[in-house]
């Protein structure tokens, strides 16, 4: 998978706030790459510099695996803020607006409404619009052109739980056309449904980046009881792909092993042990809680 966008070092400074220190990391083609992080963790600040809005006082960053010229950057759709739409003229009207700003054909216009899903509103006044279908009409205006790539600040910002499914629908319509999506998040739950990748910021740190499933790794684990919980922790620590062991409450415990174990198996191996499981349930790690665990928080 080639690379669309690479950052080397990347470091920001506004007086005495250090935005970012040395942020690295690729963002594969084809991607929807999240860059997740708390209010304040710079990542407005990266996007800012690879859109070229802000300068970087270090580091640099290839775009399409070449440095960022206007060729690639005619490549790159941005929707960093809420454009100031027109609210008495129609999203049609709007997207004529934005087009002649940006220097784009208005024949893109229709193409745009449809994928947006807006067709049959075009010609709605903008104030008559769902929170959901502004954005849905900022998104529009930003694939104006057919850009590869998206670049999205807080997509799912200020919308209601509709809203925000509307837009997400949108992006992974988008990603299964093959753009590369890139947008920042402070929600973890919308990474997760929408992101493949990820990178994680913590006050200007990078914490990791990769594909979401290994960065924010979760391990199974089972959940077993049995009247005896004293003989159960003491037997259980013998399997031979035990890894960890924590009281959950009445007796029950969590247990982390080191290889996929098959809950029947399980219960056959301990009543080998001569233990008769009164509760057994595979369970997952919240992502909230590997998120946790990864930001040390
Ligand atoms: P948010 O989700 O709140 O926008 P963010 O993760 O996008 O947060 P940034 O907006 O990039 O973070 O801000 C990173 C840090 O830099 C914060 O401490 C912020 O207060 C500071 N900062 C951002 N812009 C400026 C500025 N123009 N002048 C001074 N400090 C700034």
């Amino acid at each position: 998978m080639s690379t669309i966008l690479s950052v080397q070092n990347i470091s920001k400074r506004y007086g005495a706030v250090q935005a970012l220190s040395a942020v690295s990391f690729d963002i594969p083609a084809g991607s929807v790459f999240g860059i997740l992080g708390p209010n304040g963790s710079g990542k407005t600040t990266l996007l800012g510099i690879v859109t070229d809005v802000l300068k970087a006082d270090g580091g640099s960053f290839t775009l399409m695996g070449a440095l960022p010229s206007a060729v690639q950057r005619r490549q790159i759709g941005t929707l960093l803020e809420t454009p100031n739409f027109y609210h008495y003229l129609s999203g049609y009207r709007n997207l004529q607006i934005v087009a002649n700003i940006k220097q784009q054909s208005e024949s893109d216009i229709p193409r745009v409404l449809e994928l947006a899903g807006l067709t049959a509103r075009q010609h709605s006044a903008f104030k008559t619009y769902s929170l959901g279908m502004k954005q849905r009409l900022a998104i529009a205006g930003a694939m104006l052109g057919d850009p590869q790539v998206l670049i999205l600040d807080e997509p799912a910002n200020g919308l209601d739980p509709v809203g925000i499914a509307e837009v997400r629908n949108l992006i992974r319509k988008l990603a299964q056309s093959g753009k590369t999506i890139i947008m920042a998040s402070h929600l973890l739950d919308e990474v997760e449904k929408v992101c493949t990748h990820v990178a994680i910021l913590r006050r200007g740190e990078l914490l990791g980046s990769g594909a979401v499933n290994v960065v924010l790794a979760r391990d199974n684990f089972i959940e077993i009881g049995s009247a005896d919980s004293k003989a159960l922790a003491q037997a259980i620590q013998h399997h031979p792909a035990f890894v960890q062991l924590l009281p959950s409450g009445d007796g029950v415990l969590q247990v982390t092993f080191n290889d996929k174990v098959d809950p029947a198996t399980l219960n056959n191996w301990c009543a080998q042990q001569g233990i008769w499981l009164s509760h057994l349930q595979t369970s997952r790690k919240s992502l909230e809680t590997a998120f946790l665990e990864l930001t040390n928080n």
